[in-house]
């Protein structure tokens, strides 16, 4: 079954190649990238991610392919719309567009912009339960984490020694902090409290990290933006990482040492038991889960 390309406008298949080879993301990553989620072919949390888009594509002085988020919604509502299956995620990516090479960007080149959806098995019950178990690893990504960039070699290749070491995700490291996993956010629960690392320029503001944080204040479980000390990664009571394919995921091992008691824990299954509940909610094209 073909999933469904859209490609400055046009509607294609993957099969197609739409990207040109001087094309700047292929040749500097200068481009962003959104991934959202979608079940039974509604999105989940489309605001939240066009949002984090806009403002990474202002960031770096893309220009917005889209006019605003209605046009927005409307792309993506008609890739839903032609697409056969109804669980998956859609990938977006926007580069500065293609030109001639040189470091040095024209004024006025025109973006190149592609969403396409695909496939995606999400963990079931069992894995829900069951965890990850994750190692620790250098973070060795450029300093502007808070942008989601295309530029994932420093992830890839944590991810990858970690995946050779037998385990799911890198916890990157970076002055003897823990910063974040190489594609998801980083939650440690010490003393009933939820701990993960502030909103600055070392990390990621996850959609699914900062739904997390609203559930646990509303939930009356103390949160803490703070930085987690690498040393604290061993004196853990449960610990968990979020992103938009895994939702709340525990973390049962950290460096082959154990997390807790090796299970789940009691407020890493209310938090994953909360957002999945929020998340079916939220489904839709109706609009952000936040008021404001
Ligand atoms: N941090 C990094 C580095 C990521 O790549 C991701 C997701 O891909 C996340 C955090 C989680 O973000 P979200 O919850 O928006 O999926």
């Amino acid at each position: 079954m073909p999933d469904v390309l859209w490609c400055n406008g046009r509607f294609t298949t993957t099969a197609e190649r739409v990207i040109g080879v001087e094309d700047r993301g292929f040749q500097f990553g200068d481009a962003v990238y959104e991934v959202f989620k979608f079940t039974e072919h509604a999105p989940a949390f489309l605001s939240e991610h066009y949002r984090r888009l806009e403002r990474g594509l202002r960031e770096i002085e893309i220009g917005n392919p889209w006019r605003d988020e209605a046009s927005f919604r409307e792309t993506m509502r008609e890739i839903l719309e032609r697409t056969e299956f109804g669980d998956g995620i859609v990938y977006i990516q926007v580069t500065r567009g293609e030109e001639e090479r040189a470091h040095f960007w024209g004024e006025n080149l025109q973006p190149t912009a592609i969403a396409y959806s695909r496939r995606y098995r999400f963990p079931d019950a069992a894995r829900k339960e069951r965890g990850i178990k994750v190692m620790t690893a250098p973070d060795l990504r450029w300093k502007q984490c808070q942008v989601k960039s295309v530029n994932l070699l420093a992830n890839a290749i944590a991810k990858k020694k970690a995946q050779r070491a037998g385990a799911d995700e890198a916890i990157l490291i970076q002055d003897g902090v823990v910063r974040e996993g190489a594609s998801s956010s980083f939650f440690a629960v010490i003393d009933g409290r939820v701990i993960t690392h502030p909103l600055d320029e070392h990390v990621l503001p996850g959609v699914v990290r900062d739904r997390v944080i609203d559930l646990a204040i509303a939930a009356h479980i103390r949160v803490d933006e703070r930085p987690l000390r690498e040393a604290e990664l061993f004196h853990l009571a449960e610990a968990f990482v979020t992103s938009t394919t895994q939702g709340v995921m525990p973390v049962t091992e950290i460096d082959g040492r154990v997390v807790g008691n090796s299970r789940r824990g009691e407020v890493t299954t209310t938090l994953q038991q909360l957002f999945d509940a929020l998340e079916l909610n939220a489904r839709g094209f109706a609009g952000s889960v936040r008021s404001s």
